[in-house]
């Protein structure tokens, strides 16, 4: 039992949960480690939502209402933190919901897409083909979901598949607490944030973003820029750690 009144409450319970996910096959055991990285990351960016990555959210969702075909990419951590969130975004944006995983068995797709349903999302399923150019299951997908897309939202991606995306002409939507890795400095727009706080952050902007607003949002798109704010947030704080 965790004490709620344990400084570090919420996440001592989101491992919990994560630890308790993987006996139920949603999250690899690599998921764990994926997690502890994300949350080094949070620690130096102050466990909050910063200027930067709330302009980097609105915009995502931007990309999102002006998409023809958008999907949403779904591995087994993002169902055990957010499923709700997710079909939440879904519910906003209109988006294709449909799982990607890189420790990849029918039996954990099938869970993960059983999570989603539960949690209200309608997921595209059905049989994938090895459809992106990858030497991993991350290839998997399907002809007229993510194969498709014109905009994909990747949370937590992989850098190899995000450069893949890419390639293929792809607007890629990354939500990546490390400002450093390949997705982050590959995708067109990274959300430096933790995903239960960027999903919310996401959706709201689907609702209530104006044409006018979106249109510029989208015009002023500079994810270098996004990225240097990040690394500048998490450097500021490491630099006053011990004033
Ligand atoms: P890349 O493959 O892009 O170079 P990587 O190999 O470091 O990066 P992966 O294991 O492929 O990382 O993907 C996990 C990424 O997800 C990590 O960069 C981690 O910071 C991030 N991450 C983990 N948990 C969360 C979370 N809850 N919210 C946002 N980001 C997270
Ligand atoms: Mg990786």
């Amino acid at each position: 039992m965790i004490p709620p009144d344990h400084p570090r409450y919420r996440s001592l319970v989101t491992r919990e949960h994560l630890a308790e996910s993987v006996k139920n096959g949603i999250v690899s055991m690599e998921g764990l480690t994926a997690h502890g990285r994300g949350e080094a990351f949070d620690y130096f960016l102050g466990e909050r939502t910063t200027a930067s990555a709330l302009i980097a959210e609105r915009t995502a969702a931007a990309f999102l209402m002006t998409a023809r075909h958008p999907v949403i990419s779904v591995n087994g951590n993002a169902a055990a933190l957010a499923a709700r969130g997710i079909a939440d975004l879904q519910e906003a944006s209109g988006a294709i919901v449909e799982v990607n995983l890189f420790h990849r068995t029918e039996e954990r797709v099938r869970r993960i897409e059983n999570l989603l349903r539960d949690a209200g999302a309608d997921v595209f399923s059905g049989p994938a083909e090895r459809l992106l150019p990858l030497s991993h299951d991350r290839a998997w997908c399907r002809r007229e979901g993510m194969f498709s897309a014109d905009v994909v939202l990747v949370p937590l991606e992989d850098g190899d598949r995000c450069e893949a995306l890419v390639k293929m002409g792809k607007t890629v939507l990354a939500i990546d607490l490390n400002p450093l890795s390949r997705t982050a400095r590959a995708a067109t727009v990274t959300v430096v944030d933790e995903l239960t706080r960027a999903l919310p952050n996401i959706t709201r902007a689907c609702r209530d973003l104006t044409g006018e607003e979106r249109g510029r949002l989208l015009q002023s798109l500079d994810n270098h820029y996004l990225l240097s704010e990040a690394i500048r947030e998490m450097t500021g704080r490491l630099s006053r750690a011990l004033d």
